[in-house]
């Protein structure tokens, strides 16, 4: 697979540091609101990735963190009269819900910033026992001119930084040695969750996190490191002197960055009243939908949010699950079983497919083109698998198209709720069983219903039931 690097501004073969394996971190979402659906592009673009790369028989360990502690957070939990710890526990529940909505599958660890402060303050002790940092009344900067990298994946110039930041005394910059010089950890503001360091009650730097959790669940280098591309300067470029000055070691061999999304041409922005949440567009739209939307367009490729886009999206998601279901329809009913002479090529044809796909992915993970491909197949199965079809050729085609659609976060053929008479019918059954004293095959009823999601209520009036 070839991967555009950011670091490098070519596109790569990928070769993981130890084969087989991918260690890979993805900058998550700061937790004080709902998730917008800016971030949500990135949490579908790289968990399309992650699922590309086990497609293709790689183990990845997949670590995306919530940072939550940040001023935004103190900000949101001042106005509610309420501790940091409420309002990011409460956007952390809330943003797995839209992942889960979004099809995104889980980290293999998320860790959070406030359980990792031990190991954000040995590292800053670290750095400054090496000399990259130092401390001045209660503040620990990095000594950015201590890093000679320092500007590599950004393409940025120290010098060019420098005078820029000439005119641009803050105040409190005075104490810095360099106004180049970020900050590693910041003393407590009244009010503010603080935790105690050699230096001062207070709290750490943003960019010191994920230096420190990458490290932690990852290593000291890994292959893959990803976000929004606003993250290059200065949160990644940041993260690369902090690792690479503590460990000496390369701290990410391959850099992702997504492009942003903008809404009718404009940038989401509260003011301009076009800023919409994951969960607004779940109210209006099947969030598979949204995913269709965000992998129509290449990620390192502005993506435009409209209705038209929208609705275009699910127009291809119904084209898809259509197409699933006559295949599963013909699968089950087939009069024949067994993949019949004539069909020998048809088949070969569908799976052909699957090279095609892996053709656009191993591209720079080309969702777009990737999704053609998964519409030729729909093509395809629509006027060559029909009526007198083998159950082989059937299922066979089906089982193409999930699994392609599978490495997208595509759900081709959903879980078809089960109707209501069904469930009664299965109740009357459990009743039956019970009255003949046949508590074995009553339990078992019992666990089938509730592997579906319905929960039975023995009441007065006989059984009642509900959805979960
Ligand atoms: P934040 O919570 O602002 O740190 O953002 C979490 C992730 O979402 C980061 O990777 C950002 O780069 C990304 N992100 C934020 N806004 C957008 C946007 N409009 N389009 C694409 N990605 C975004
Ligand atoms: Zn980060």
């Amino acid at each position: 697979m070839k991967i555009f690097n950011t670091l490098t501004m070519h596109k790569e073969e990928f070769v993981p540091i130890e084969p087989g394996k991918v260690r890979m971190y993805v900058c998550g979402p700061t937790v004080y609101n709902l998730i917008h659906i800016g971030n949500a592009r990135p949490m579908i673009v790289f968990d399309t990735v992650r699922r590309y790369l086990e497609h293709k028989g790689y183990e990845v360990n997949y670590v995306s963190n919530f940072t939550d502690v940040d001023d935004k957070i103190i900000k949101a939990a001042i106005e509610e009269g309420v501790s940091a710890d409420v309002i990011s526990q409460r956007y952390i529940a809330e943003c797995k819900k839209d992942m889960e909505g979004m099809n995104v599958r889980p980290a293999t660890t998320h860790p959070l910033a406030t359980q990792e402060i031990g190991g954000m303050i040995d590292m800053i002790s670290d750095l400054i026992e090496k000399g990259h940092a130092y401390e001045k009344n209660g503040t620990v900067y990095f000594r950015t001119r201590s890093f000679p990298g320092y500007g590599k994946l950004s393409g940025k110039n120290l010098d060019d930084l420098r005078s820029g930041f000439r005119d641009l005394k803050v105040s409190g910059e005075d104490e810095k040695e360099d106004p180049l010089d970020f900050v590693l950890w910041k003393p407590k503001k009244e009010g503010e969750p603080s935790w105690p360091s050699p230096w001062s009650d207070g709290r750490p730097g943003w960019h010191i996190e994920c230096s420190v959790m990458s490290k932690k669940y990852l290593g000291e280098s890994i292959d893959i490191h990803a976000g929004g591309e606003d993250l290059v300067f200065p949160h990644h470029e940041n993260e690369i002197a902090q690792s690479e000055s503590c460990s000496g070691h390369i701290f990410a061999n391959y850099w992702m960055h997504n492009a942003f999304l903008n809404i009718d041409n404009r940038k989401m922005s509260k003011s301009l009243g076009n800023f919409f949440t994951v969960r607004d567009i779940s109210e209006k739209y099947d969030l598979q939908v949204l995913r269709i939307f965000m992998l129509s367009a290449h990620y390192r490729s502005p993506l435009n949010f409209s209705a038209d886009l929208m609705e275009a999206a699910g127009n291809s998601l119904e084209r898809i699950r259509r197409a699933a279901d006559r295949l599963s329809d013909l699968a089950a009913s087939a009069a024949v079983t067994d993949l019949q002479p004539a069909e020998n090529e048809i088949l070969a044809e569908v799976k052909a497919h699957v090279d095609r796909f892996d053709e656009k992915m191993d591209d720079d993970a080309n969702t777009a083109d990737a999704l053609s491909v998964i519409f030729d197949l729909v093509r395809y199965a629509n006027t060559n698998v029909t009526e007198t079809a083998s159950k082989a050729l059937a299922q066979g085609t089906l089982d193409v198209l999930t699994m392609l659609c599978d490495i997208l976060g595509i759900i081709a053929l959903p879980e078809k709720e089960i109707p209501d008479a069904g469930i009664e019918a299965l109740i009357e059954e459990r009743q039956a069983a019970r009255k003949a004293r046949n508590f074995a095959r009553a339990d078992e009823i019992r666990d089938q219903l509730k592997a579906m999601g319905i929960e039975l209520m023995d009441t007065k009036q006989g059984v009642k039931w509900s959805r979960k």
